[in-house]
């Protein structure tokens, strides 16, 4: 990057034209409502005109029951959407999928064939249903030799597929599992599935069991609030860490930053607005029912909520969005950031996973109804949930560990890796009053009595949040906020399932035999909530999470608090604290350890690109704009001693400059020498990454930002964080 190439990268950014797209209009010219468009893009046999009602009603039956799909049944709806996607433009189809990378993954087959020798357009019943893609090059953890690479991924009949748009074409994509030949979940979503059905069969008898009759079914809801960044596109492809790492790995801060707090909720830009529009309405085209959108806490940041909905669709649509996100945000000439820390010293970003249970009478577990005895179906479910975070806090913590996600917990801006859970002082108190027998008095000394319905008004009216728990009850659902910004929610939320079905089962156990010898319900949910919340209000935290005194008040109460990846990753290696998934049905003890091999594999993998990254960059812009302030002083100082001046501030400044060019140029060799010492062991290789090279890469990071600001803006030779959170 030669020396001017910086100014006339900001002079392309404050120039941008706000790009405007073509809405749609309706046959009177006016632009069409959302409702018009919504979900034009998706095709769901459920819902489809085309597909006989018989047909819909036995394919369903294999989403309920399990089994296969019969071939004529595939053939009609293979027949149906081809029709269809075609129609609209699309040329070819895709099984789409989550690997184990954390995104997702496609390969295109045109729908043109060759029957004998004419060319027709066609998917058949068995590509519909499944695909072969070669399982070798995605990550397997070693669980299988490359010989046997063979991997499936099959039709997944629950999530709508839909067409994702070129500039030259539509494509068509299947949602679909990605399996091994032997039946090994290669995927986020097999196992996601699995959680969910497990949990369906245990919080459906749970229901029955408290006495609701007409449940049949119970599904997971989930709604992701998605954070991210956007800089101009120009500063991105500027700095190398960007697009190698996602993350700046130096840059020193601006004057101001967050301090005013004036960023979340205000004013959102002109052009930061006409990017949001385009990017609700091509949600909205695609099904994805986003909802709210607005500027986050850091400069340069936003957020984008959907409304809620079945957790394996809401997960394959956060995925959607992701990439969404990414495509209209070239549009605009910007690059989004979707990493959980790419600017230190700065908010990072999270992702905030709405989550809860609700039955096929549309009854929602965590939401105390009208009924008297309701509430105490509600509390018993709370407890139970409470129950399965202590006891599998550890896997839970687990799920949201990663490179970048380690910037954030516990940094004192995101929720800290303790996992504790929030309940606000209503509920709190309830549980408190019936564990010790007595009666609850919330506010202004009114007694409330659990037999009514004042507990569902308590606590919508109750507006206490707290924004320091990375598991909060929030009125009608809890939100798992320590969930990071560009993982796969599909992985904590399988956890979370199995978790939550696991103690459950216990419970209903318990509820059968209560019931069984004519204890009454009310008073078996009693006694349920009062089993659990013995030892589960150890995990229950009221206060502000952020603060020191918690991380030591959770060290005495024995919560696990793991701060890094390699640390929390940990628990996967012992199986006695994994052997629940097993138990399960969701997890088998080799599909555990695949994913211990592949995240710490990552783990190691990202952490040496970015140290890589870094001593480039350093040898590559850093030093040179070093060197290029030096020669400048050089000269002063040489034309001032000609004519018989001192140079006392530029000899200083020569100095201060050279002194922190060999600092760094230590410390890039230091860090350059350690990466390739060769650990055998995976497991003391990431700890060693953690523990010594992190801290040795921040402290190069804190002397290159402290050069940054002796060199004069003309001279450094890459964007600044007042360039990429500032300049749009
Ligand atoms: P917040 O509570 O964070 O201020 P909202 O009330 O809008 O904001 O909810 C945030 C997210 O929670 C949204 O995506 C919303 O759809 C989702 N949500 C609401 N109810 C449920 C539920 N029962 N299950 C799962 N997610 C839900
Ligand atoms: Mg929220």
């Amino acid at each position: 990057m030669s020396l001017d190439t910086v100014s006339r990268l900001r002079s392309q950014a404050i120039n941008r034209t706000i790009r405007t797209f073509k809405q749609p209009l309706d046959n009177r010219g006016r632009v069409q409502k959302v409702s018009d468009y919504y979900g034009e893009l998706t095709f769901d046999f459920k819902t489809s005109q085309d597909i006989p009602e018989t047909v819909k009603k036995e394919i369903l039956a294999v989403v309920d029951k399990g089994g296969v799909v019969k071939k004529e049944h595939a053939e009609i709806v293979a027949r149906v959407v081809t029709e269809w996607a075609s129609e609209n433009g699309a040329t070819h189809f895709c099984h789409w999928f989550q690997p184990l990378t954390g995104g997702t993954a496609e390969k295109h087959d045109a729908f043109f064939q060759l029957k004998n020798g004419k060319p027709i357009e066609k998917l058949s019943a068995s590509q519909l249903m499944q695909g072969e893609p070669d399982a070798s090059s995605f990550p397997n953890g070693g669980s299988r030799s490359t010989f046997e690479a063979r991997g499936y991924t099959t039709w997944d009949l629950t999530s709508p597929m839909f067409l994702v748009e070129g500039a030259n074409g539509r494509t068509l994509c299947i949602p679909t599992a990605f399996v091994s030949y032997h039946g090994e979940a290669l995927d986020v979503k097999t196992p996601l599935l699995r959680s969910i059905a497990k949990l369906n069969v245990a919080a459906t008898k749970f229901l029955q069991l408290a006495g609701h009759k007409e449940t049949e079914r119970v599904e997971v809801t989930c709604g992701a609030e998605q954070e991210y960044f956007l800089v101009d596109k120009a500063f991105y492809y500027a700095r190398q860490d960007l697009v190698m790492t996602g993350r700046t790995l130096f840059g020193a801060l601006t004057t101001r930053n967050q301090q005013l707090e004036d960023h979340y909720f205000g004013l959102i830009p002109d052009r930061i607005l006409a990017f949001m529009q385009e990017f609700d309405f091509e949600l909205h085209r695609l099904g994805v029912p986003a909802k709210t959108r607005h500027n986050e806490v850091a400069p340069g940041q936003f957020e984008i909520a959907p409304i809620f909905s079945e957790a394996n669709v809401a997960a394959d649509n956060n995925q959607l969005l992701m990439s969404v996100l990414k495509r209209v945000a070239e549009k605009h000439e910007m690059v989004v950031l979707l990493h959980e820390k790419p600017f230190a010293g700065i908010n990072g970003s999270g992702k905030h996973v709405n989550w809860s249970m609700s039955d096929n009478t549309g009854l929602n577990l965590l939401e105390p109804g009208a009924e008297p005895h309701q509430n105490m179906r509600f509390l018993a479910t709370v407890a139970m949930i409470l129950e399965a975070l202590r006891r599998h806090s550890e896997m839970i913590r687990m799920t949201i560990s990663g490179a970048g996600n380690d910037h954030r917990l516990g940094a004192n801006e995101a929720p800290p890796s303790i996992i504790s859970a929030y309940l606000g002082d209503t509920l709190n108190s309830i549980f408190k009053s019936i564990h010790e027998d007595t009666t609850f008095t919330p506010r202004e000394n009114k007694v409330i009595d659990l037999g009514t319905n004042q507990l569902a008004h308590l606590l919508r009216d109750n507006t206490d949040r707290n924004r320091t728990s990375p598991f909060a009850f929030t009125g009608n659902k809890f939100e798992f906020r320590a969930v990071g910004s560009s993982q796969a929610i599909g992985f904590p939320m399988t956890i979370l399932n199995s978790a939550v079905a696991e103690v459950m089962i216990e419970s209903n156990a318990m509820l059968e035999k209560d019931l069984q010898s004519g204890t009454s319900i009310d008073q078996a949910l009693t006694n349920i909530i009062k089993h659990w919340t013995k030892n589960a209000f150890h995990v229950v935290f009221n206060g502000d999470g952020y603060s020191k005194e918690w991380v030591e008040e959770a060290k005495r109460r024995g919560l696990p608090n793991h701060r890094t990846t390699p640390e929390a990753l940990k628990v996967l290696s012992q199986p006695e604290k994994t052997v629940f998934l097993e138990n399960l049905g969701v997890f088998q003890q080799e599909e555990v350890q695949t994913r211990y091999n592949i995240l710490l594999e990552r783990y190691i993998k990202v952490r040496e690109i970015e140290f890589e990254t870094m001593v480039d960059m350093i040898h590559q812009s850093v030093i040179p704009s070093g060197l290029e302030y030096k020669n400048f002083l050089g000269s002063i100082i040489r034309q001032q001693k000609e004519i018989g001046m001192t140079s006392q501030f530029e000899t200083n400044a020569y100095k201060l400059v050279s002194q922190k060019i060999d600092e760094i140029n230590e410390k890039a060799n230091q860090l350059q020498k350690e990466i390739h010492v060769h650990v055998d062991d995976h497991q003391k290789h990431a700890e060693k990454i953690a523990n010594e090279l992190m801290p040795l890469s921040v402290s190069i990071a804190t002397i290159c930002n402290e050069l940054e600001e002796l060199i004069p803006t003309h001279y450094y030779r890459l964007p600044k964080y007042y360039d990429m959170l500032f300049l749009k």
